[in-house]
C-alpha cells in the first residue's frame, strides 16, 4: 500500500510527523511519503518513527506559479536534503509567506473581518509553513466561520479578493531544481479545479522537457473523466502515474491511503533519482 503525498505539522497537517508515520503503520501503508508544503523540516522526526514494514519516501510539495498565474504544487520526492539550490528554493517560498498573509490579514480585517497577525500565528505549530489553512484554523478559532472547508468556500478560495500569491518558482524551475538534486518530480493533482484555475494538457510537454517525472492521477480532487484525460497524457509522454491521500490530519477529510499508487509505477519512479534514497529500517 503506497501513499506517496501526506503533510504534517510541518506546513498544514494536525498530525506530527512521528504521529504520522505511526497512524500509516496502523493503517497498513507500506511505502509512505512525508510532503510538506516548502519544507524539509519533519524529515529527521518521521525518520525516528519507522518500522520494517513500513519505508519512508521524503519529500516536500513545491508550491508553483506558472508565469500566467496559475498555481501549481509539484511533489518532489527523493532528492538530496543538503542540495543548497533546493533547500534555497523552499527557503524563499516560506519566507515570500509571511508577508503575504499580513496581507490577507489586512484585507480580511479592512473588511471588519475579526481577524489579526497574532491570530494567525497562534494558529500556527512552531516551524510550520504558514498557508491559508491556519489562516482558516484562525477564523474558525475566532468564530468567523465553522470549520476549514468553510473559510476555503468563500473567503480563502484562490478568486476571493481577499487572496494574495507568495514568491513562488515556476513549475519548470522547480522541475529543474528537484531533479538537479536528485530527486523525481511528480505534478501534484494538476485538474483539481475546485482550487481554481488549472494547467492545460498543452502544458504537460513543457514540463516533460523540464523533466517532470509523473502525474498525481488518484486523488480525490480529480474526478473519473480528469483522472482518465491525465492517464492518456501519461501514457503518451511516459510519465509515471501516483495517487494518494494528500493527508492533512482532522484539517481535511482526505483519509490516509484514500488513494494509492501502483507497485510497478512507483518500482519505475524510485529508479529516476539519481541514488537509492528510501528509508528503512
Ligand atoms: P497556501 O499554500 O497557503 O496557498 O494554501 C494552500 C493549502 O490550502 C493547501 O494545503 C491546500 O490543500 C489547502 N486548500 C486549498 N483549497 C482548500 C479547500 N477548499 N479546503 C481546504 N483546504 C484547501
Ligand atoms: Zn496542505
Ligand atoms: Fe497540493
Ligand atoms: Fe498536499
Amino acid at each position: 500500500m503506497i501513499d506517496l503525498h501526506t503533510h504534517t505539522t510541518c506546513s498544514d497537517g494536525t498530525d506530527s510527523p512521528f504521529s504520522l508515520v505511526k497512524k500509516a503503520l496502523a493503517a497498513g501503508i507500506t511505502t509512505l511519503a512525508i510532503t510538506d508544503h516548502d519544507s524539509t523540516a519533519g524529515w529527521a522526526e518521521a525518520v525516528t518513527a519507522i518500522q520494517p514494514q513500513i519505508e519512508l519516501v521524503l519529500g516536500a510539495e513545491v508550491s508553483c506559479l506558472t508565469t500566467d498565474g496559475i498555481s501549481v504544487h509539484m511533489l518532489g520526492l527523493l532528492f538530496d536534503g543538503e542540495d543548497r539550490e533546493m533547500q534555497q528554493m523552499l527557503a524563499d517560498s516560506r519566507d515570500t509567506r509571511l508577508p503575504r498573509m499580513r496581507k490577507m490579514v489586512e484585507l480580511l480585517s479592512a473588511d471588519g473581518i475579526n481577524i489579526s497577525l497574532d491570530d494567525v500565528y497562534r494558529a500556527t505549530p512552531e516551524g510550520a509553513t504558514v498557508g491559508r489553512p491556519h489562516l482558516a484554523d484562525a477564523l474558525v478559532a475566532n468564530g468567523v466561520v465553522a470549520s476549514r472547508d468553510e473559510a476555503f468556500l468563500d473567503l480563502l478560495n484562490n478568486d476571493s479578493k481577499y487572496y494574495v500569491t507568495h514568491a513562488a518558482p515556476t513549475p519548470e524551475d522547480a522541475i529543474r531544481t528537484i531533479r538537479k538534486a536528485g530527486g523525481v518530480a511528480v505534478i501534484a493533482h494538476p485538474f483539481a479545479s475546485r482550487r481554481g484555475q488549472t494547467i492545460t494538457a498543452s502544458t504537460f510537454a513543457d514540463l516533460v522537457a523540464a523533466g517532470l517525472n509523473g502525474i498525481e492521477v488518484h486523488h480525490r480532487d480529480q474526478n473519473a473523466q480528469e483522472q482518465e484525460t491525465l492517464i492518456a497524457i501519461a501514457r503518451e509522454l511516459s510519465l509515471v502515474t501516483t495517487g494518494s491521500s494528500d493527508y492533512h490530519g482532522t484539517g481535511k477529510l482526505n483519509g490516509l491511503a484514500e488513494n494509492t499508487t501502483h507497485q510497478a509505477q512507483w518500482e519505475q519512479l524510485e529508479s529516476l533519482a539519481n541514488a537509492r534514497r528510501v528509508v528503512k529500517k
